[in-house]
């Protein structure tokens, strides 16, 4: 029995039976769910779905009163004389009301047409409501009926002049006696409101693996429910419209600001999964905006409509301003702030329930990508003075027998705190993921329990903490839904959350207490012998440490290698890592680089080469690992001095920039570069599904960007062989 897919029109007939595919089968044409196909009873159902046409507001009157509803069935039949036909069902009060009056307005809707447009005009009736009380962007045309003033691109006016009776519809055929043109826009069509708007559940195109690289619409890749996108949506417009109030009574109340920053921060991909958490934040910033005398509301269907290329841009910029939150909040955790960044907060949000024009949205990025500079310095500052300069470490992948906790995200804070409270109990304590570079830190690396790193980056939790003997921390931005063979073991701080996981919170003072966490540890006992473990190249063990203190201690060695020829160029290949195939791009672009050159890295892009032995150049290993993600400063600190020392730009340096995307921390750091007037930077594994091609093509033709092709093309063509 064959199945189609109702909101793309894609026809299952594959060998397996229908109902015996796995649950999370997917349409492979449009990415939903099994529920959203249904059994096809009659060829001509799927014949019919392919029909695509526009879709319009009828609207009509009586004696007392107005009324419309949607109506998809309109065709033009001639133009001299200008005739149309179109059918309405029997059931719709519109139909009656036409059938006596005779006389109709047509408005032709666009496709930035809301969904609660049609929830007006579609699902309710005319005979239980007034929509237009509800639907109130009308105006009246010159034969006295309403049509829509907004989502719409042109608006006819005519009279019925023949009927036909069709059985469940009437068939009207109707003289256009008036009509008016209003923008370019696109029709909507029937095809797009059903994928679009009648079963979208949620809207974001945020990350890198966002469904068929264009927009998560039925639940996210992520494992975002519709649920906790809608809070999210919320807690964004509470977070600009506090923004607002703040800026018109001019304030910068440290409080606020914190909470701008955690509300951003909250909506990072793969943070916080827990709605009700997400309206709690979201109630408190409400709280404090009242405070303030504010009652503006700004509608969740803002926050991604509208024209195509300010949609991109207004996006970009509050994807920019999510990922520079992740550093913010680091940076204050440690006691690091400063007013320009606090400041720029207030402004960048609250720009974002402004028009402005293409020129300004772009002045907006590019200052973004100048502030986010300063606040990835002040991060490495506030890292630096608690935990010293990472300096050069080796760590091993071996994790020991007995009790111990793995620790994943990027916050050094909880780290510490945790080797605090584990000193001399028995617990020994793993690095995963982001937090690798924490043992390149002297006030880290000196706790002995501090011992390894486990696992590789995030995207590769659910298979590697399955059955694991010990609890794990989350400490930011890496939590994938957790499987039931570790939910149990699950722990959550700052914010961080996950529905029924354990979640640790701060007291008054910033303190976290482990104590369930370390019992936990020790009642689970860990491995009973030894275990080797290994990276995805098979290396037991990594190096990190490479921070741009080290670094540019040894610029002479460098810059003579550079001179004598031992060094010819330099690849900086980091960025996230993710879960898509094509991210081997990286690993062969690595093996693929030749002997005389040097690749730094940071983020967990890393994690795809960074257990390769690729040899040695000079004293130094051909890998250089800098750190985490906000270590991005150190490293544009490094090219920033190599240009210095070479007398020369940082594009004129043999420096090739080769990074990969997958959150919002890499939209921020992808404006700083930019800001800088970075250029010829390769960038993968897919291009933004936000950038629109308009904006795209700037980013193109002013700085140069190239989506990665094969590491082959790249490499010839980077290193001048092509
Ligand atoms: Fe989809 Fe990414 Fe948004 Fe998750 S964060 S819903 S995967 S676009």
């Amino acid at each position: 029995m064959k199945h189609v897919c109702i909101i793309c029109g894609y026809v299952y007939d594959g060998a397996l039976p229908f109902g015996e595919l796995p649950d999370d089968y997917v349409c492979p044409i449009c990415g939903v769910t099994k529920n959203k196909f249904e059994v096809i009873t009659h060829n001509f159902k799927e014949a019919f779905l392919k029909i695509n046409y526009g879709l319009y507001v009828l609207t009509t009157k009586d004696e007392t009163r107005d009324n419309g509803c949607v109506m998809d069935a309109v065709m033009q039949l001639t133009d001299e004389p200008p005739i149309i036909a179109f059918s309405i069902n029997k059931v719709n009060l519109t139909h009656d009301m036409l059938l006596n009056s005779r006389e109709f307005n047509i408005s032709v809707l666009t496709n930035d047409a809301p969904k609660e447009l049609f929830r007006v005009f579609s699902t309710k009736s005319g005979r239980d409501v007034n929509k237009f009380d509800e639907f109130t962007d009308v105006k009246r045309s010159s034969n006295g009926i309403l049509y829509l003033s907004k989502f719409i691109n042109a608006r006819l006016s005519g009279k019925a002049v023949d009927i036909i009776d069709t059985g469940t519809h009437t068939l009207f055929k109707g003289e256009i006696m008036e009509t008016e043109i209003f923008n370019d826009k696109e029709t909507l069509t029937y095809s797009d409101y059903r994928k679009e708007i009648k079963y979208r559940q949620m809207f974001c195109f945020q990350c890198q693996q966002t469904a068929k690289g264009s927009s998560c619409t039925m639940a996210g890749v992520c494992g975002k429910k519709p649920d906790t996108a809608h809070e999210q949506d919320i807690l964004t417009c509470e977070t600009i419209a506090l923004a607002a109030a703040m800026q018109d009574v001019n304030t910068d109340d440290t409080r606020m600001i914190g909470l701008i920053v955690d509300g951003l921060f909250t909506c990072v991909t793969n943070v916080n999964f827990d709605s009700a958490s997400i309206a709690a934040l979201a109630g408190e910033m409400k709280a404090e905006r009242i405070k303030l005398g504010d009652t503006r509301t700004i509608e969740a269907d803002r926050l991604f409509g509208g024209d195509e290329d300010i949609r991109s841009l207004r996006s970009t910029l509050l994807f920019g301003l999510r990922g520079m939150a992740a550093y913010a909040h680091h940076a204050r955790i440690l006691g690091k702030r400063s007013s320009e960044v606090d400041k720029w907060f207030v402004k960048g949000v609250a720009a974002l329930a402004d028009e402005h024009s293409i020129d300004e949205w772009l002045g907006l990025l590019m200052y973004l990508g100048k502030v986010n500079l300063k606040c990835m310095a002040l991060l490495d500052e506030a890292n630096t003075t608690v935990y010293g300069n990472p300096v050069p470490s080796q760590v091993s992948l071996l994790v020991e027998k007995g009790p111990f906790i793995v620790v994943t995200g990027h916050d050094l804070c909880d780290l510490k705190m945790l080797l605090e409270q584990t000193a001399g109990k028995g617990v020994n304590v793993y690095t995963h993921g982001e937090m690798l570079p924490a043992h390149g830190y002297p006030e880290l690396k000196k706790y002995t329990q501090l011992k390894g790193h486990f696992g590789t980056a995030w995207q590769n939790q659910q298979n590697e903490f399955k059955n694991l003997p010990a609890p794990i921390l989350w400490t930011t931005n890496c939590l994938m839904p957790p499987k039931e063979s570790y939910a149990d073991r699950v722990y959550t701080t700052s914010v961080v959350r996950y529905p029924a996981m354990s979640h640790i919170e701060s007291d008054v003072n910033g303190r976290k207490d482990f104590t369930k966490l370390i019992n936990h540890a020790i009642a689970l006992g860990g491995f009973t012998e030894d275990r080797q473990f290994a990276g995805i190249n098979g290396g037991t063990s990594m190096t990190t440490g490479f921070g741009r203190q080290t670094v540019l201690d040894n610029a002479p060695v460098i810059i003579d290698a550079v001179k004598a020829g031992a060094i010819k160029h330099f690849f900086l290949v980091g960025g996230c890592d993710g879960a898509q195939s094509v991210r081997s791009y990286y690993t062969d672009f690595v093996k693929q680089t030749p002997k005389d050159t040097a690749v730094l890295t940071l983020a967990c892009g890393k994690f795809r080469f960074n257990d390769l032995d690729v040899g040695m150049i000079g004293p130094f290993p051909r890998i250089l690992d800098m750190g985490q993600c906000n270590d991005a400063y150190g490293a544009i600190r490094v090219a920033v001095a190599l240009a210095g020392a070479f007398n020369c730009g940082v594009n004129d340096l043999p420096l090739t920039l080769v990074l990969s995307w997958y959150e919002q921390k890499a939209v921020c750091i992808l404006l700083t570069l930019l800001s800088l007037g970075i250029k010829n930077i390769y960038i993968g594994p897919s291009i933004p599904a936000f950038f629109s091609e308009t904006v795209l093509s700037v980013l193109v033709e002013k700085f140069n960007i190239h989506p990665i092709t094969t590491p082959e093309n790249d490499l010839a063509l980077i290193l001048g062989k092509s």
